[in-house]
């Protein structure tokens, strides 16, 4: 039986030590909160550092500090992983060190090893439940991200799939045809590694994301995806499937054989690869969050449960409108709202906070930009 009561109570314990983990802590130090911690179920950047070793980040870092602007990778103001690892395409081993590291310069007060199991509220406090203990906090912030909870369903058979995310190197994957489901950015990215490699690849997409004029790269391929795709040994060793969706997976005697909807069926020796993102953690808090008709939690306009006071939400799934925060220099511009509500809460005054509205970062809006434009 646990005491709760000899518990000490966090101002703040933040679940997940990734890029929004470790970022919203640097702003909830700026806001002026010390007694928070950070609860990491591995150690930090573990998602960063499982990526398969050949992927790299989509979105360019360049130090911009010296005037005033964020590297597009940046999670705290004022720094840049392009200055720290001098690579313009991190791969997630580098990230990972980088938010090490940053973690480290802010000193930020990070558990490593602590796995949550469930979080709850009890009257005006949250009870964290960990493998090895329980804690208590005026606020949580969940920043458990996505990466670790993938999505293995859409079809039937998709189970014997396996998904990009527990791909360790694609030089590693044996066989010389490979099937690929799923053709947005992880998709993308493996058909690319496992085309250099000499391996022949189909490629299969329910939309055709490389053709799609939106201007947001949340929903139409980055452009660093569109070079790769320009490469020889991409155009000649990868077919194209777009609009093209899998209804069924069976295992057979020589392998596996997939079908379409339109009922083309195709064979393969090996195990097809599932780049069908993912469901994501906030799923483990959803009685906590009202849920959108898409599945992502409704949130307040400073990032809050709309039916649990005091749960915040950070990282790739937070969802505004139309708006999709799954990039870091997106749904880094909502680190300071968050910070900055819970500051409030707290009775502190965030003045330290306008820093961040000096290197272009939002306080009190939930504008893109602060006026219409093509993204809005
Ligand atoms: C292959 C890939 C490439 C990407 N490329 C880019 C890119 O180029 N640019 C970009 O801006 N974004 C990119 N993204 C999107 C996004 O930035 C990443 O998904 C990023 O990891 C999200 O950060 P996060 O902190 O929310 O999640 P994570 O990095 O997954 O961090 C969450 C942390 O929480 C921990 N955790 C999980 N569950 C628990 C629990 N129950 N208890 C305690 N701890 C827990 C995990 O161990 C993890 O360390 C990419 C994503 C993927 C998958």
């Amino acid at each position: 039986m646990i005491d709760t009561q000899s518990v000490k109570t966090h101002d703040v314990i933040v679940i997940g030590g990734g890029a929004a983990g470790i970022g919203v802590g640097v702003a909830l130090k700026h806001a002026g909160i010390e007694n928070f911690v950070i609860l990491e179920r591995h150690i930090i950047g573990a998602s960063f550092a499982a990526w398969p070793a050949e992927t790299r980040f989509i979105t360019p870092s360049f130090p911009t500090n010296s005037i005033g602007m964020l590297d597009l990778n940046s999670i705290a103001v004022g720094v840049s992983p392009a200055f720290s690892l001098e690579v313009e395409h991190p791969t997630g081993e580098e990230f990972a060190s980088h938010l090490i590291a940053v973690a480290q310069f802010f000193e930020l007060p990070v558990q490593e090893e602590t796995h949550v199991l469930r979080v709850t509220k009890i009257g005006d406090e949250f009870r964290v439940d960990t493998d090895s203990e329980t804690l208590r906090a005026k606020h949580v912030i969940w920043a458990a991200g996505e990466f670790q909870y993938p999505r293995i369903s859409g079809f039937q058979g998709a189970e014997l799939c396996r998904h990009t995310a527990t791909v360790k190197s694609y030089e590693e994957i044996e066989g010389d045809n490979l099937i690929v489901i799923g053709g947005y950015e992880s998709g993308v990215d493996a058909a690319y590694h496992l085309s250099f490699y000499d391996k022949k690849v189909k490629l299969f997409e329910k939309g055709c994301p490389w053709k799609d004029e939106s201007s947001d790269p949340s929903i139409a391929l980055s452009t660093y995806s569109l070079e790769r795709m320009r490469e020889d040994w991409f155009k000649e060793n990868v077919e194209l499937f777009p609009y093209t969706s899998i209804s069924s997976i069976e295992q057979t005697d020589r392998g596996f054989e997939v079908r379409t909807a339109d009922d083309r069926r195709f064979e393969t020796e090996e195990q097809p690869l599932l780049a069908a993102g993912f469901v994501g953690s906030h799923l483990l808090v959803s009685d906590l969050f009202e849920s959108r008709d898409d599945g992502f939690p409704v949130l307040s306009e400073n990032d809050e449960s709309t039916v649990t006071p005091g749960l915040f939400l950070c990282g790739p799934a937070v969802r505004h409108d139309n708006h999709i925060f799954c990039f870091i220099y997106k749904y880094r511009q909502r680190f300071a709202v968050v910070a900055k509500s819970i500051a409030t809460s707290l009775g502190l005054p965030a003045e330290e906070l306008e820093i961040y509205r000096k290197w272009g970062m939002y306080l009190d809006d939930l504008s893109c930009c602060g006026e219409e434009c093509a993204s809005c």
